[in-house]
């Protein structure tokens, strides 16, 4: 080959790697333009749609003196997920605070600090709506929620998370509605005098609901308070949709099929949630959204840290700092591979097609352990709208997700329980 042959290759050489690169350039440039507009879209329609979380424990943090739901608070420095600051950041119009009670001796002196406890977390959650009027109301109705987003309003809803304050005296459930609570949890992670739970370290006490559980379902139908089966045994599940006459809800669980554990749903039980009417909120529980592979060393360094620890709803918010603090050592230690938003999109893609799209919610269950990467806190939960519309859901489907599906449930809930005080009286 001559010289200047040689020479004209190289030129066509670098021709062809310059109008490469543009091009290639001007694809990543497209290509960031086209996800720019994907965000604004999605951020629209997140402003557009009603957002409602289902599941908060952020009550627990409330009794604590000086905690204040009006400050902007440092989840780095104080684990707090959940403010109203961080709430209007986020773009979430409405929330259900859980009075959670961790279960504990099941009897009359136990049932009765639980209850205590219950009722001295509804308080501060009435209390702090009444303080804060400007910016949140107490929200009683699934109306509610509408009228306080166009009023620029945060809508404050009430669940108790565990039926074990309702210890074995019905009369309290109507104490519990008239409070404004309008979800029960049946069970946590024991068992109690209501029901089964899908992690009690003892199996099964009544396979499923109890006679009394039976009986505090119907009163909840009979006032208008959703049944939420989250945590339940599966045994649970099945009674809870015989007995009850309304649509029920889990107010925060998963798929079980993309990600196997007990708290999670089979996709039988999935089908059945559809056919019942019923609503499946998905949560953002890491441990509940992806599988962790095998740390035999991790496993036992969290068991050993367990046994030497109170139950997390018993603690005082110093023991909680320093109950993290050794978590958080432990995952830096052990690191697991972080949930994200691929895995919340795979879980509610999963829902949609075995449940379909009017049957799956989202619970995020913030300062109860939810929070993941890109979803850290209440300030960030707008990244989910973005996934939905990244996977190609539309402004419908975004805003059954978001709390249409939640609303319709509720509205179902008090329409059996107006049907049976009708009854009642005639
Ligand atoms: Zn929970």
């Amino acid at each position: 080959m001559c010289k200047l042959n040689s020479n004209y290759l190289v030129i066509l050489v670098i021709t062809f790697l310059l109008v490469s690169c543009k091009k290639s350039s001007e694809t990543t440039n497209a290509n960031a333009d086209k996800d720019k507009e994907l965000i604004q879209k999605a951020l629209e329609i997140h402003s557009r749609v009603l957002t409602l979380d289902t599941h908060a424990d952020t009550p627990l943090r409330m009794i604590q003196p000086g905690f204040d739901l009006s400050e902007k608070h440092d989840p780095k420095e104080t684990g707090s997920k959940v403010d109203y600051p961080r709430m209007k950041e986020g773009g979430l119009d409405g929330i259900f605070f859980a009075t959670f009670v961790a279960q504990d001796i099941r009897d009359d002196d136990g049932h009765g600090r639980a209850k205590n406890l219950c009722l001295q977390m509804i308080d501060s959650i009435i209390t702090s709506t009444k303080r804060n009027a400007d910016e949140v109301g107490l929200a009683l109705n699934p109306d509610d929620a509408y009228s306080l987003e166009k009023q620029g309003k945060r809508a404050i809803y009430i669940g108790i998370e565990n039926g074990y304050p309702v210890g074995n005296d019905i009369s309290n459930v109507g104490l519990y509605f008239e409070k404004g609570v309008r979800y029960i949890t049946l069970v946590h992670s024991a068992n109690n005098d209501l029901a089964d739970s899908a992690t009690d370290p003892n199996g099964p006490e009544h396979d499923g609901l109890s006679d009394f559980g039976s009986e505090v379902v119907k009163e909840m139908n009979r006032l208008g308070i959703m049944v939420d089966v989250s945590h339940g045994s599966d045994s649970l599940f099945y009674d809870a949709i015989s007995v009850s006459k309304a649509p029920i809800i889990a107010s925060h669980s998963n798929a079980r099929v993309v990600t196997k554990h007990d708290r999670n749903m089979s996709d039988e039980m999935l089908k059945l949630m559809a056919e019942n009417g019923g609503v499946v909120q998905l949560t953002m529980l890491a441990d509940y959204l992806r599988q962790a592979p095998p740390n035999k060393e991790r496993d036992s360094a969290v068991a050993a840290l367990r046994a030497n620890m109170k139950p997390f709803g018993q603690m005082t918010l110093e023991e909680q700092t320093a109950a993290r603090k050794a978590f958080e050592e432990l995952n830096t230690k052990y690191p697991a591979p972080p949930a994200t938003l691929k895995h919340v999109g795979d879980h509610i893609d999963h829902i949609v097609k075995v449940a379909g799209i009017d049957h799956v919610g989202i619970g995020c269950d913030f300062d109860g352990g939810g929070g993941i990467e890109g979803v850290f806190d209440a300030s960030e939960v707008m990244n989910i709208t973005i996934e939905l519309v990244r996977r190609g859901y539309t402004e419908e489907e975004i805003e059954k997700i978001w709390g249409g599906n939640l609303i319709r449930v509720f509205k179902e809930v008090q329409e059996v329980a107006k049907k049976i005080q009708a009854e009642e009286t005639t």
